[in-house]
C-alpha cells in the first residue's frame, strides 16, 4: 500500500476517533446508552463517486455500516441498475450517529457533524458527490456555493450542478433518498431513471 493510501486511512481513523468521543454531540448519549456505533462511511478511499445520505438508521447504528438496511437494499438495486459496484464508491451520511426513532436530523446535528463530512470530501476528493435526500442536498449545495440554485427536491432530483472543490471540479448530483423506494416500491423506476445521470457523468 502506498503512503497516500496509508495517510487516507489514517485521516479516516482520526475522524472515527474524534466522533467516538464527541460528547458535545446531542446524539452522543443516545449512542452510548444503546451501545450503538457511529457510522463513519464505507467504500473506496479513491472513489470517483461519493454518496451522502442523511443519518444512520437502527441497522446502521447496530453495525456501524451505512445503508445496510432496507434503504441500503434500494441503494444496491440502484447501483446495480447503472453497473456501478458498491465497493467502487464511498458511502457516508452527514450525521454520523442515529437520531432517535429515525427522526429527521436537526440543524444543530447537521452543524456538529458537517465538518467531519467536509474532511471526508477532502480526503476522498470525489469527482461526483451524490446527495441523497433533501438534507444532504441542502448541506452540500450550500457548502459548494450553490445556494441560489437550491430548489425543492421534487424539482432538483436527477439534476447535476458543476461546482468547484478545493482540489478541482466536482459535479453535485441530487437524488431522492432511497427510502422513497422503501415506502413505495412504485417509485423505484423513477429512482433508477435519476440514477442514470451518474452513467452519463462517468462516461
Ligand atoms: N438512511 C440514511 O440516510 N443513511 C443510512 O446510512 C441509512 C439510512
Amino acid at each position: 500500500m502506498n503512503s497516500q493510501a496509508n495517510s487516507k486511512i489514517d485521516f479516516m481513523r482520526q475522524i472515527r476517533d474524534e466522533i467516538l468521543v464527541l460528547k458535545s454531540s446531542p446524539l452522543y448519549e443516545y449512542r452510548t446508552s444503546n451501545k450503538y456505533f457511529p457510522v463513519i462511511g464505507e467504500g473506496s478511499h479513491d472513489a470517483k463517486i461519493m454518496f451522502v445520505g442523511e443519518a444512520p438508521g437502527r441497522n446502521e447504528a447496530k453495525t456501524g455500516k451505512p445503508f445496510c438496511g432496507a434503504a441500503g437494499k434500494v441503494l444496491d438495486e440502484l447501483l446495480a441498475h447503472v453497473n456501478i459496484p458498491r465497493e467502487s464508491v464511498y458511502i457516508t451520511n452527514i450525521v454520523k450517529d442515529r437520531p432517535p426513532e429515525n427522526r429527521d436530523p436537526t440543524p444543530q446535528e447537521i452543524e456538529v457533524y458537517g465538518p467531519f463530512l467536509d474532511k471526508q470530501i477532502e480526503i476522498i476528493q470525489p469527482k461526483i458527490i451524490a446527495a441523497l435526500g433533501r438534507y444532504s442536498m441542502g448541506y452540500i449545495m450550500k457548502k459548494f456555493g450553490l445556494d441560489l440554485e437550491l430548489e425543492p427536491i421534487g424539482r432538483a432530483h436527477g439534476k447535476s450542478y458543476p461546482a468547484k472543490a478545493s482540489y478541482g471540479p466536482v459535479e453535485i448530483v441530487v437524488l431522492y433518498h432511497p427510502c422513497v423506494g422503501v415506502y413505495n416500491p412504485n417509485n423505484i423506476p423513477n429512482l433508477k431513471k435519476d440514477m442514470e445521470i451518474l452513467s452519463t457523468l462517468i462516461a
